[in-house]
């Protein structure tokens, strides 16, 4: 039996990553953890229904609140440091990451200094400290599996393959819901279309992202790291039925695609049996019932997001940080209907004109750096 503690339960991936555990893996796992923000009434319910050892609550009223509304018997932890003592608890075989932005850095490393195993859903905890995660990794000999479906499906390709003969990969995108806006009418979009994604039903901030294709530039960055690969090697092509997941082409000019219904129950499970898969009863892919699946090169005028990922790739150092940070305020200012769609590209832009930058910042200069970038776009705001 491994224990495993579930960062984020309350959300889109948290619950997912669950409803995978009760299904599917039976008494193979036992729950150590499950961290949340705020949301404690879903926690209580969860604290019933899983019985995990204990929990963590990053938000100090909402602690306060969960010992009012439950009778949890176990380890109830607070603040942010309790997060990272929850993902460190030395019980734990794997952490399952599924926090949402740079607050899944500290957490994240801390589990794997102390040797855990990581299933990775928290992409911007790569696209803001990859070098410092991957380096952490590779010390303390831990496998950073990604439950990214992208990610997922590039990992399904190159079992067994060696990493030398990778030409490239292509990672494939939906295009979003506004795949097919002019330029003007970008301008123009509400909140409720942003969040009317296409294929998926996924937590507020990546469905923004997957309008901006943001969400496309950080997966970028996030095959960098995950995959050890140079910027260049890196492709994206718009496909906009979601059924290849993403390919793999070698030297030799073959080209690997995984397929599969947009659903994430099948990365979040093959991330937590790797190298192994699980028996799961969901619903089966029908080529005939799909019928057509059309491809496109992405459009990065319309699109701005995912150029500014690319160039700040390339950049390299402190740049992808601070398009993290700058793109967290942005979004979360247009989720409260603050700015336009297409000021997210321009605030972003404008961080990155204004910040500093740090060829190999250490992981305090980047806390330093996130905090300083908000604050920089927050005042533009
Ligand atoms: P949600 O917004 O649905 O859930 C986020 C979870 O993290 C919630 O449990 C939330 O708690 C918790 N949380 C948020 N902020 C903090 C914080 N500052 N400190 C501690 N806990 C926090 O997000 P998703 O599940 O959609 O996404 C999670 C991650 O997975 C993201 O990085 C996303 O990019 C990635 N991902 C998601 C996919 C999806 O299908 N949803 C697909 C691929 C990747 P509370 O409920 O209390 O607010
Ligand atoms: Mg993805």
């Amino acid at each position: 039996m491994a224990y495993i503690s579930v960062l984020g339960s309350t959300g889109s991936i948290g619950v997912q990553t669950l409803e995978v555990l009760k299904e599917v893996e039976g008494d193979d796992y036992q729950i150590n953890f499950l961290t949340v923000n705020s949301n404690v009434e879903k926690l209580a319910e969860q604290v019933l229904e899983y019985k995990p050892r204990g929990v963590a609550i990053a938000d100090e009223k909402a602690f306060k609140r969960f010992k009012e509304i439950s009778d949890f018997k176990g380890k109830i932890l607070c603040g942010e440091e309790g997060v990272c003592q929850a993902a460190a608890d030395k019980r734990n075989h794997v952490i399952m990451s599924a926090l949402v932005g740079f607050s899944g850095v500290k957490p994240t490393l801390a589990a794997i200094k102390n040797g855990i195993q990581i299933a990775l859903a928290n992409k911007e905890t790569l696209v803001s400290a990859g070098k410092i995660i991957t380096e952490a990794a590779f010390k303390n000999d831990v496998a950073i599996l990604a439950v990214d479906s992208e990610h997922s499906a590039i990992l399904q390709c190159i079992v067994g393959e060696s990493h030398d003969e990778i030409e490239k990969i292509i990672l494939t995108a939906s295009g979003g819901p506004f795949l097919n806006k002019s330029h003007e009418e970008l301008e123009n979009v509400t909140l409720s279309q942003a969040l009317k994604h296409p294929n998926w039903t996924m937590g507020s901030k990546i469905t923004i992202d997957s309008a901006t294709l943001m969400n496309k530039g950080f997966e970028v960055i996030e095959a960098k790291w995950l995959f050890d690969l140079e910027p260049e090697q890196i492709d994206v092509v718009v496909h906009p039925q979601s059924i290849i997941h993403s390919m793999v082409q070698f030297v030799d000019g073959s080209v690997k695609a995984q397929l599969g219904l947009p659903d994430m129950k099948l990365p979040i499970s093959y991330a937590l049996n790797f190298p192994h898969r699980a028996t799961l009863p969901y619903k089966r892919l029908d080529m005939t019932e799909i019928g057509t699946m059309t491809f496109l090169k992405p459009d990065l005028e319309r699109f701005p997001c995912l150029q500014l990922a690319f160039d700040a790739l390339k950049t390299g150092g402190t740049a992808t940080a601070v398009v993290n940070a700058a793109n967290e305020i942005a979004v979360a200012a247009f989720l409260k209907e603050q700015i336009k769609f297409m000021d997210i590209p321009k605030l972003i832009e404008f961080a990155l004109n204004k910040m500093y930058f740090v060829k190999n910042p250490s992981l305090d200069e980047l806390i330093h750096l996130d905090i300083e970038t908000r604050n920089l776009v927050t005042s533009k705001l």
